[in-house]
């Protein structure tokens, strides 16, 4: 295998894990940021996002010598033979990808480069990006180096990302020319992946196109879900049925208050306003934003409907990121379910076994932050299951039962039967499910 000398632009959740990746499986990697704080800690091997496994690997890969971490971006770009493009593309007011980031280290590139190089965007972006990235970098480099883009979408899921890098099952790699995109097929080949190789524009419709898909299964289970509430069916037992059918699969079939984090919402959005723009109507995937909007709401008024009103009550909220193993909370439920609680009187409390620091930033000190599930629940009136923490779902429920106020257990990602916690004594009400008195 060829060993290649490849510069990461934007040490993020992105960047850091596939950057470490490369280097894992022999490649030469610096990672580099803007943010020097970030750099610095990583530089005395700390992990700045929570992500199982990365730890050991990062170690590893500094200790070999194949992984480095730098602010100096320009002197980054200059050794490399490809650059990765892995800064965030985060939602605008319009609901548009804001490019600003990537048009920053495209002119970056295009200000210090100093040969041959092939430039990778793995950031998510709008089709179309990857010509004016090529542009970008033209206009700063005078057009004095030849150089190739490639579209080369990142598909890891938070939580499972190192998983997902070493073991990807697709690798999309969109170019002009075949000799760049046989470069990347080539960095990719010790994963044993399966390579797509298409033209740029299509692989940057694949990430949204996926991303939109994956949360259209998920607003579509939402909502068979809420019609299960109301006809008496149980939506579990419904997904299992569906999900048996090979062209429909279980996967993404879980109800619960819906998809967060910093994709599926930005990329729903992304996606709509590219449909806008090309004067074309996208009437399913304006349904599936909004469903998803809703969703995050039914549990307050399911807690409404069983405490009346909220003013004075106090509500345990179990789970802050907007899914397990991640600290991440961008745009997670419980960011838009907390300040409804707050709004309506209840006092809160809650707990998250990584993702406390990150939601206070957003929440504030109108949360009490608490270390454990057993003090969240102490003397509630009920408790808001948001994230299915192994932590959470694991924990003693027949202990903690007898220290809440009342056993009101809103369960918003389905992690329990409804006969064990009845049977436990809980008032347990669940997403789509029949309540069992
Ligand atoms: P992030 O916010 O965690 O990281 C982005 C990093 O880029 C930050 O550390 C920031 O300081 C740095 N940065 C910004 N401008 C820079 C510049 N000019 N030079 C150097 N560094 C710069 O974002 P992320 O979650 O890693 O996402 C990155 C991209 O990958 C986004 O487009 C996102 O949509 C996409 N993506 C994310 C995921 C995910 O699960 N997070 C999965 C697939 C794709």
């Amino acid at each position: 295998m060829k060993s290649y000398s490849i510069a990461v632009i934007g040490t993020g959740y992105v960047g850091l894990v596939s950057g470490t990746c490369f280097a894992y499986v022999g490649h030469r990697v610096v990672c580099c940021d803007v943010d020097a704080s970030k750099i610095e800690r990583l530089k005395r091997c700390e992990i700045p996002i929570y992500e199982p496994g990365l730890d050991k690997l990062v170690a590893e890969g500094m200790q070999q010598g194949r992984l480095r971490f730098t602010t100096d971006i320009d002197a980054a770009i200059q050794a490399a033979d490809v650059i990765f493009i892995a800064v965030g593309t985060p939602m605008s007011q319009t609901g548009e990808a804001n490019l600003d980031y990537v048009q920053q280290a495209a002119r970056m590139i295009g200000t210090v480069i100093n040969g041959y190089k092939v430039i990778v965007t793995k950031s998510t972006v709008p089709v179309g990006t990857g010509r004016l990235i090529a542009q970008w970098i033209g206009e700063a480099s005078h057009n004095q180096y030849s150089f190739d883009i490639v579209s080369n979408p990142e598909f890891l899921r938070e939580g499972s990302a190192v998983y997902d890098c070493l073991n990807m099952e697709r690798t999309v790699i969109g170019a002009d020319r075949p000799e760049a995109a046989a470069i990347i097929a080539e960095l990719h080949e010790p994963f044993g992946t399966v390579v797509l190789k298409t033209s740029i524009e299509s692989a940057e419709l694949i990430k949204y196109a996926s991303n939109c898909f994956l949360a259209m299964k998920i607003s579509y289970i939402n909502s068979i879900a809420n019609l299960c509430d109301q006809l008496g069916a149980d939506v579990d037992e419904v997904a299992q049925g569906m999900g048996l059918d090979s062209r429909i699969g279980h996967r993404f079939l879980q109800a619960g208050i819906g998809y967060g984090g910093s994709c599926f919402p930005k990329d729903t959005y992304a996606l709509r306003h590219l449909t806008k723009e090309a004067g074309c109507s996208f009437s399913i995937l304006e349904a599936v934003i909004d469903t998803n909007e809703q969703q995050r709401l039914i549990v307050i008024d399911k807690l409404k409907q069983s405490l009346g009103t909220l003013a004075g009550k106090r509500i345990a909220v179990l789970g802050l990121a907007f899914k397990p193993n991640t600290n991440d909370v961008r745009d997670a439920p419980s960011l838009t379910i907390i300040p409804k609680l707050l709004e309506a009187g209840a006092i809160v409390r809650a707990y998250d076994p990584v993702a406390a620091e990150e939601a206070r930033h957003v929440l504030g000190d109108q949360v009490v932050y608490m270390p454990s599930v057993q003090d969240t629940v102490m003397y509630c009136d009920a408790c808001l299951i948001l994230t299915e923490w192994e932590q959470i779902v694991e924990s003693d429920w027949e202990k903690l039962h007898s220290s809440m106020s009342r056993p009101l257990l809103i369960d918003g990602r389905n992690c329990w039967s409804a006969e064990k916690m009845a049977e436990l004594g809980f008032e347990y009400i669940s997403m789509g499910r029949p309540f069992v008195p």
